[in-house]
């Protein structure tokens, strides 16, 4: 066992903290610029992988882009000039998230190839479990290991007898071409519609397997210019703008539609409906592509080459459920065998894991995945009742969708900061949300969520758990915004009794 001083305070030693961050995506690496920025500099980031970039690392499937407009999709403090178009394409994002961590020297802060295994609170302070490692100890642990990173394979009898390539798009497999190929995919989600869209052309053909129909609305792609380029380097008063611009279209438009704005809803629906005519002349396969479930219901797909290529000769559509896959392809219940080379499973992610499957545990020993119980919940998508001292970013209940999670991540990181100089202020060694705090918080997102059209809206999602309610944020971002300014400190229980703080 590691060496716990249960006397340790760092705020009293007049040291600093010893921060711990699990994941070096986007948010931890956001954490390491602001922290460092705030006078927080002993830190260290856990990272699986052996490289930066979170999901923009692990997905490299073709046609990969992000449908958050590229100058929100940056952070507030490292605007980038050069972003080529007005939604970067996957790649782009990753060369700017190592430009970051290349600027802020944050590369040697980061453990690569470092699984944290087990996190265990030991009273004021965690241990820290690296497989193969001696345990460590953290004063805190911040957690920003991501939502849509363990894959969701699904579960069809024969999946292991299929003959040909099969593989998760979030494990694409850069040793197959596509080229000449009979392809299959699985799931027509926001991945799917993506890789469709990008690889119809060339493949032999295209089989893309629906469960259920999405709602798609064309994405406003623009190419920047070189005289574009130039002018944002010169101006760079210019950034804030933009990035205020395309978050306030967000936030009157698609963020309103999810939570009751039913104008905005049918204003959304209509342009679909619109888009779908425009780019799929026969009507049969439009009624087969069109949903009978509100817009908005299931997170909105931005694209707009899935519609043209599933139209196309080289693609068909089957709506026809999947009985089973075979060595050669996939059977579904009306007989037919879709003989295929290649099967790609776009079939999405399990979002109910968040830092699991690292064991942590808490205050007395609880664990983490029992307190779930597989409905992941958190104070303000950040803080635990009987776990001191740990944050989650981008944790459970935040608001999600078709926002930036760059900028919600900055916003919780800005909250977590003043926690921590409260704690100093006060010379206080543990810090943990009331139980009463996260109930009455969590009483409060229930009773809401139930009329935003994510509940309402008839469809099933990936935003639903267990409880078989949405594990989002149920009112408008800009009260999520509004709300992170400044921390409730009255929802805390700040302890510089050791043994307090480790019993809470
Ligand atoms: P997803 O939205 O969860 O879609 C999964 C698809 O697979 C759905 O069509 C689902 O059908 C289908 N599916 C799952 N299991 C199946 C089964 N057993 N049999 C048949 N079909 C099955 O996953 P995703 O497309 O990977 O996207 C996940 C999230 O990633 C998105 O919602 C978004 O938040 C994010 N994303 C963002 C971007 C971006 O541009 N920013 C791009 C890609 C992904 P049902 O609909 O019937 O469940």
């Amino acid at each position: 066992m590691a060496n716990v001083d249960p006397k340790s305070c760092w705020a009293k030693e007049g040291r600093l903290p010893r921060i711990a961050i699990v994941g070096a995506g986007l948010s931890g690496i956001g954490a390491v610029i602001k922290l460092r920025e705030a006078g927080y500099t002993d830190l260290t980031i856990y990272e699986k992988a052996d490289r930066v970039g979170g999901t923009w690392r692990d997905n490299r499937y073709p046609g990969l882009s992000c449908d958050v407009p590229s100058y929100w999709y940056s952070y507030s403090f490292e605007p980038n000039p050069h972003w080529s178009y007005r939604f970067s394409y996957g790649p782009e994002i990753l060369a700017y998230i190592e430009h970051v961590v290349d600027r802020y020297d944050v590369r040697r802060v980061i453990r690569f190839n470092s699984e944290v295994e087990e996190l265990r609170y030991l009273g004021p302070q965690w241990q820290l479990q690296v497989k193969n490692c001696e345990p460590e100890i953290y004063d805190f642990v911040i957690s920003a290991s991501g939502i849509l990173h363990h894959p969701a394979y699904p579960e069809i009898p024969g999946i292991e007898d299929f003959e040909g390539k099969m593989f998760h798009t979030a494990r694409w497999d850069d040793t197959v071409s596509l080229s000449g190929q009979r392809v299959g995919i699985i799931g027509t989600g926001s991945t799917s519609a993506q890789i469709v869209g990008e690889v119809t052309d060339e493949v032999a053909k295209m089989t893309v397997f629906q469960r259920t129909p999405h709602w798609m609305a064309p994405l406003p792609q623009k190419k920047y210019s070189t005289l574009w380029k130039a002018f944002l380097r010169v101006s760079p008063w210019m950034h804030p703008i933009l990035a205020w611009f395309y978050k306030r279209l967000m936030l009157t438009t698609f963020a309103k539609a999810t939570i009751g704005d039913v104008k905005q809803q049918q204003k959304i629906e209509q342009a679909c409906l619109r888009f779908l005519k425009k780019t799929v002349p026969d009507p049969q396969l439009r009624a087969r592509l069109t949903p009978d479930y509100k817009a908005t219901c299931k997170r909105l797909i931005f694209c707009s080459d899935f519609y043209p290529a599933i139209a196309s000769d080289k693609a068909e559509l089957v709506t026809e459920s999947i009985e089973a896959i075979e060595p050669t392809g996939v059977r579904t219940r009306d007989g037919r065998l879709h003989e295929l080379d290649i099967l790609i499973l776009a079939t999405g992610f399990k979002v109910s894991e968040f830092i699991l499957p690292t064991r942590v545990f808490g205050a007395n020993g609880i664990e983490l995945s029992q307190q779930w119980g597989g409905a992941p919940r958190a104070h303000r998508a950040m803080a635990l009742p009987h776990f001191p001292n740990f944050w989650m970013l981008e944790g459970p209940t935040g608001p999600v969708g078709n926002l930036s999670l760059i900028s919600i991540t900055e916003v919780q990181i800005g909250y977590m900061i003043q926690l921590l100089d409260k704690m100093k202020a006060e010379k206080s060694a543990a810090l943990v949300v009331k139980p009463e705090a996260f109930e009455r918080y969590n009483r409060a997102m229930a009773d809401a969520i139930g009329t935003t059209t994510w509940a309402t809206g008839g469809c099933s999602s990936w935003y639903i758990d267990k409880t078989g309610k949405p594990n989002l944020y149920p009112w408008h971002p800009s009260r999520f915004y509004e709300e992170m300014k400044t921390p409730d400190y009255s929802e805390y229980l700040l302890s510089d009794s050791v043994e307090g703080a480790a019993s809470t």
